[in-house]
């Protein structure tokens, strides 16, 4: 078939089983192209031009499809008729079966496919004037509108095409809106967040945990209510009052007296938001400190917790405590030196004499 490389390029299937101008070739480079395709910037027919309409490719592109499926007629593309600029005449026209014919090689089912071409391809060419057709010219072309705009793909390398896709399926985590309409964090931020708070978390359980905490997702009486796993969702320390994320690590009876202590070694009020979002306005290793203690804490809190509710223990303020203590004793060294915060001994010290 009189087909190169530079058509096979500007296509849009994504599908491989409806790819069928490249069915013979091996599933390997079957997957190039989709993968290649998924890549690109979906075609938006109202921003293109008489001329861009008309260079379109007819074949296995996502802007012409019948029963679903992109149309791909073989005899057609032996016939040399490829882009959309080959079904109208002079005066803008559809082509007329006798036109068609003159210069079709091959007739089979010729008719049936020319109903569907002049139904799927008059739907779109409605919206331009087609008289363009008779002087617009298609070039090879080396650019594509990507995800990331429009980039020239010659010196492209395997990253551009991962980012391309990382960017396309990216959506933003659903609790993010909610988080920071609650805390009045701007949308420029939430880089900042998440990098302090998970990529950049020099233990991975504590990345874990924070991706939980961020997520809404963490374990707690509300929740295993709405699973019908209880039937309330009160605190069994403090009796009244519900549980949810907030009191299980912050707001409890039995965890207030961690977070005092930690306010006086700061010199500073922790708030809920510092421990859901950390400190994100800035940059540096106090800031960093403060990041890595409280979500050191929430985490200890968290799995003192869980690990008193799977052996049937009473979560006491006094035990809480002395297991975190323990744990900061065992950990200290561990924790200041893999974030890069042993300036910060002291106050971790006075933490631990304090608990
Ligand atoms: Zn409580």
């Amino acid at each position: 078939m009189n087909i190169d490389i530079n058509y096979l390029l500007t296509l849009s299937e994504r599908k491989l089983e409806n790819f069928s101008l490249i069915s013979h070739l091996s599933t390997f480079y079957k997957e190039i192209f989709c993968y290649f395709n998924e890549c690109k910037k979906e075609i938006e027919i109202s921003n293109l031009s008489n001329v861009k309409f008309a260079q379109q490719p007819l074949w296995n592109n996502i802007l012409y499809q019948f029963k679903g499926k992109t149309i791909c007629f073989k005899n057609w593309i032996a016939s040399n008729i490829l882009y959309t600029k080959d079904l109208f005449d002079e005066n803008g026209n559809f082509k007329t079966l006798q036109e068609i014919s003159n210069t079709l090689i091959n007739k089979s089912n010729w008719l049936c496919e020319y109903k569907i071409l002049k139904k799927v391809v008059t739907k779109q060419s409605n919206m331009f004037d087609m008289k363009c057709c008779i002087f617009t010219k298609t070039t090879p072309v080396n650019s594509f509108n990507f995800n990331s705009g429009l980039n020239c793909i010659t010196d492209k390398k395997c990253k551009f095409f991962y980012e391309n896709m990382l960017s396309k399926k990216f959506k933003y985590p659903c609790y993010q809106s909610i988080l920071g309409r609650n805390f009045c964090v701007s949308k420029e931020y939430w880089c900042n967040i998440y990098r302090n708070k998970i990529k950049l978390m020099y233990d991975k359980r504590l990345s874990e945990f924070n991706y939980k905490l961020l997520n809404n997702i963490l374990c707690c009486n509300s929740f295993l209510q709405k699973c019908k796993l209880r039937e309330n969702a009160k605190c069994e320390f403090c009796g009244n009052e519900n549980e949810n994320i907030k009191h299980l690590i912050f707001d409890c009876d039995n965890v207030k007296g961690v977070w005092q202590k930690l306010n006086i070694v700061m010199n500073y009020d922790v708030q809920w938001k510092h421990i859901v979002v950390g400190f994100y306005l800035e940059t540096n290793s106090r800031i960093r400190f403060y990041n890595t203690i409280i979500s050191y804490l929430a985490y200890k809190i968290y799995k003192f917790k869980m690990k008193s509710r799977i052996e049937n223990i009473i979560q006491e303020k006094f035990m809480l405590e002395k297991s975190i203590r323990y744990s900061l004793e065992k950990d200290i060294n561990f924790m200041l030196n893999l974030s890069k915060t042993c300036m910060f001994k002291d106050l971790v010290k006075l933490l631990t004499n304090l608990l």
